[in-house]
């Protein structure tokens, strides 16, 4: 059984999902069904192996739901023999699987093309062996770490010390894996109930060599890859295009492409002029006027940009290689390129910002308006959120950026600007499941059914410190209660703290995140400097 914690349309639109799905279906030994949170196959009358796969912090929780759906036990040393293996992957358990960590068996770190059929011929050679000898025989495999052979270790007030093996031979460090192939993924499904509906997608780069000091998808995922022109773009575009006319050019970054230009070209070619092509991120610097004039001749309506901040101080501190010039440029492209509309991303709360920057934000946007008359301006905000394997995992959620998102929604509504906040209740959430270790794990455990219920969390939190969930705490190993809500979602960690996620190794070292991490608020005292 293969789950995806969100409905069936959101679900089959993840690219993830789906070449997980596709890797398990093709194989003779695996009889693989779906499940979505508002349908599935047909189950299986016996299953072997349930499996999930995670890209947000807010979805986790559902697999509570999920199992017990499905009648499995929730936390993984309640299943006996017979029971599936339940395992998960993606970007987030990738980061930092912890607070999820008591219910999974198995955790696959990192890229999936040969970390997946790995875990399932290692399962097949070992199926006849008890349950605890099978986990024990994956946990000795590059990157597939399996959280009941680890173990945290506390100080008496409550500080992680270390999370290490509890028996000889198994690694003290699981790694992540990647792949190095020369073509990425693509569709293996196309449906017209898809959240963008019959679209083909094809996967361009992976990674993103701009190293923005906040971004996951930089830095969980380096080093930077691209898929080959002539040997994977072309061919899994073909592909797509004898079935749909609908394409989705993913990937964090993707016009970093070093062939952006000539796929670019070759889609412009005739044949093509009746699909429909939209790119899932453009670097800003990167847009320019070939680019919006076939988007906008290929169906597309808008371009979506990041620019993170209008304060340039900030953007430089965050190492967003991007200046004022080049964000006006881009929405002049846009105009001129025919698109009606040009969406920009944006954060609050981010290291070293002062009411100051939201001021240059919001200018900056008005002066947009101003200087691109009838193009329609939205800008998406989001609060900054610490990710694990990141340079600011460190740092903390300011807890003025609820105060900041209302401040930009008062100077730019009223001017006709389109604003659209996340919501800073639910980041606060997803900075507690971010950050935390294993003893989160009742809380979500109390919560699920109702985690989409805000106050809830907060409600469960506060029992887990009192040490009031033991109907929820059925943990292998008792625990001491979680740390302060403060000091998890708010506060600054030093440097030196153990983190939960320590014993997981991700593409960069911790040396190297402090030292990225010491270069961006170094660069925001220069520059702060250098304009007094
Ligand atoms: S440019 Fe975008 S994808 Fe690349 S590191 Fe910065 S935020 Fe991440």
């Amino acid at each position: 059984m293969l789950a995806f914690p969100s409905a069936y349309s959101v679900g089959i639109t993840s690219l993830g999902y789906q070449v997980v799905w596709s890797t398990l279906a093709t194989r003779q030994d695996v009889d693989v069904r779906r499940l979505f949170t508002d349908q599935g196959d047909p189950p299986h009358r016996k299953c072997d192996l349930f499996g999930l796969s995670l890209s947000w912090e807010l979805d986790g929780p559902v697999l509570l739901d999920l199992l017990e759906q499905q009648r499995i036990a929730l936390w993984s040393h309640q299943r006996g023999e017979d029971d599936p293996i339940v395992f998960g992957g993606g970007p987030v358990l990738t980061a930092n699987p912890e607070p999820l960590a008591p219910f999974f068996d198995v955790v696959l770190l990192g890229d999936g093309e040969d970390l997946l059929p790995t875990f399932i011929n290692k399962l097949q050679q070992v199926r006849q062996l008890a349950r605890v000898d099978r986990l024990r025989a994956l946990a000795k495999i590059p990157g597939i770490y399996v959280p009941r052979f680890f173990a945290p270790r506390y100080d008496k007030d409550g500080t992680l010390l270390a999370v290490e093996p509890i028996e000889a031979g198994i690694p003290n460090a699981v790694t992540k894996q990647t792949w190095r192939g020369t073509s990425l993924s693509h569709s293996t499904v196309i449906t017209p109930d898809a959240a963008w509906p019959d679209i083909h997608m094809v996967e361009v780069v992976r990674s993103c060599p701009e190293l923005c000091r906040f971004c996951m998808a930089s830095y969980l995922t380096l080093p930077f890859r691209s898929s080959s022109l002539e040997d994977g773009l072309i061919p899994a575009v073909e592909k797509g295009l004898s079935v749909t006319r609908r394409l989705g050019l993913l990937g964090p970054s993707v016009t970093q492409h070093p062939q952006f230009s000539e796929l670019l070209h070759w889609l412009n070619q005739d044949c093509f002029d009746d699909i429909r092509l939209s790119v899932s991120s453009v670097r800003t610097a990167t847009v320019n006027p070939e680019l919006t004039n076939i988007l906008s001749r290929r169906g597309s309506k808008s371009l979506t940009i990041a620019i993170e901040s209008g304060s340039e101080r900030l953007r430089a501190m965050v190492n967003k290689k991007l200046i004022q010039e080049e964000i006006f440029a881009a929405a002049r492209y846009a105009r001129e390129g025919g698109l009606s509309g040009l969406k920009l991303y944006g954060m609050v709360g981010l290291p070293t910002e002062e009411d100051i920057d939201i001021d240059a934000t919001a200018e900056l946007l008005l002066e947009l308006k101003k200087t691109n008359p009838g193009l329609r301006l939205t800008l998406g905000v989001s609060t900054f959120v610490p990710k694990a394997h990141t340079p600011f995992q460190w740092q903390g959620v300011n807890p003025k950026a609820e105060k900041r998102l209302k401040q930009l929604a008062k100077q730019l509504k009223p001017k006709g600007i389109e604003l659209r906040p996340e919501s800073f209740g639910w980041s606060v959430i997803q900075a507690l499941l971010s950050r935390s270790d294993r003893r989160l794990a009742p809380v979500i455990a109390s919560v699920r059914g109702s985690q989409n219920k805000l106050g809830g969390w907060k409600k469960a939190y506060r029992s887990a410190r009192e040490g009031d969930l033991s109907t929820t705490n059925e943990q292998a190993l008792p625990l001491p209660p979680p740390p302060a809500w403060q000091e998890v979602v708010h506060e600054s960690w030093q440097a030196s703290r153990v983190l939960p996620w320590t014993h997981l190794e991700g593409p960069l070292s911790q040396e190297q995140l402090i030292q990225h991490h010491h270069q961006a608020l170094n660069q925001s005292v220069g520059v702060a400097a250098a304009k007094r």
